[in-house]
């Protein structure tokens, strides 16, 4: 099926309450925090830690997790190239209602290409996307394999899997860099937040 989406997004602001009286009353701005890189380097425990940490805190945070979105919205779509563009389209959509609404939004998607993650980064207001770079190792992903994922395809039970036999694209300039290799998922969060504290006004 050929999908014919425009590669922008347009804010149709309807409803009466301007975004800085939004950000007045939650103390910090909305943005989009997009974690990205191989299965198993560890966007899902960063994005869950980060949440926690910001809920703590007195922020408006929420996790918007590629495995679930796959469950629901995204349920039609496969892992074709074509399939997986489609994927972080919608997810970039629903990132930025969450952004527009106040919201932290810890956007953890695998998100292969290079060319996907910009179409969200340009549907967001300046400053307010914040591409984080999950990076571990290949092998160090595939020793962790938490869901068996790479052992299935090793063994060509599963098809068109990233860093197997489907490309990852990394970042060339992301925001922040997580060599998850060699931090503890503490020293992944308080790197986030510091960039959080600088651009998003948190404490
Ligand atoms: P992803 O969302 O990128 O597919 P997950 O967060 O689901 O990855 O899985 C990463 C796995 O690696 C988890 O089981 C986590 O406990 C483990 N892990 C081990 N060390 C780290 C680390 N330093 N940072 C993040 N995850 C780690």
């Amino acid at each position: 099926m050929k999908r014919t989406h425009s590669a922008t997004s347009t804010t149709l602001t309807v409803g009466k309450i301007p975004m800085q009286e939004r950000e007045r009353r939650n103390g910090h701005r909305g943005c989009v925090v997009w974690l990205t890189g191989l299965s198993a380097a560890g966007k899902s425990t960063i994005a869950a830690e980060l949440e926690r940490t910001l809920f703590r805190g007195g922020c408006q945070a929420l996790v918007l997790d590629g495995d679930c979105l796959r469950l629901g919205l995204c349920s039609d779509l496969g892992f074709s190239h074509e399939d997986r563009q489609e994927n972080i389209r919608r997810a970039g959509e629903v990132a930025k209602l969450f952004a527009d609404a106040g919201f932290i939004c810890l956007a953890a998607f695998i998100s292969p290409y290079r060319a996907d993650r910009d179409t969200v980064r340009r549907i967001m207001p300046a400053g307010r996307f914040i591409e984080v770079f999950v990076n571990a190792p290949l092998a160090v992903c595939e020793a962790r394999d938490p869901k068996g994922l790479y052992a299935k395809a090793r063994h060509h039970r599963l098809k068109n899997f990233t860093g197997i036999s489907a490309p990852y694209e990394p970042p060339l300039k992301p925001e922040v860099e997580l060599h998850t290799d060699r931090l503890t998922v503490a020293q992944s969060v308080e790197k986030v937040l510091i960039r959080l504290r600088k651009t998003c006004g948190i404490k």
